[in-house]
């Protein structure tokens, strides 16, 4: 019992550490961030340039998302009964004979 005490207070030290560490590094991070927002205030090219890399990671985001809609619908189709076989298939193409779907 004293065992798993003593390891839950190791534990709560490490992770003491690690939390002082990243409030650090968090505190850091939004003075730098501060400093951009602030160059990037006085440099309207630039902001418009930041806007312009997030609505393109954006538009590529949805364009992936797409892509990906389109892909499971090329492999995947509403179940079909095989007219050769009598299989009930859920691809373009009878996984039994290799008949394709009828239309
Ligand atoms: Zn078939």
């Amino acid at each position: 019992m004293n065992d798993l005490k003593e390891s839950w207070k190791e534990t709560g030290k490490g992770l003491g550490h690690a939390f002082r560490d990243l409030g650090k590094t968090l505190i850091k991070s939004a003075d730098v961030a501060v400093d951009k927002a602030e160059e990037w205030a006085h440099n309207d090219d630039a902001q418009q340039a930041a806007q312009q890399a997030q609505g393109g990671a954006e538009q590529a985001a949805a364009g992936a998302a797409q892509a990906a809609d389109a892909a499971r619908a090329a492999t995947q189709v509403a179940a079909w009964v095989c007219p050769n076989c009598g299989v009930t298939a859920t691809t373009k193409f009878c996984p039994e004979c290799g008949t394709p779907r009828p239309l």
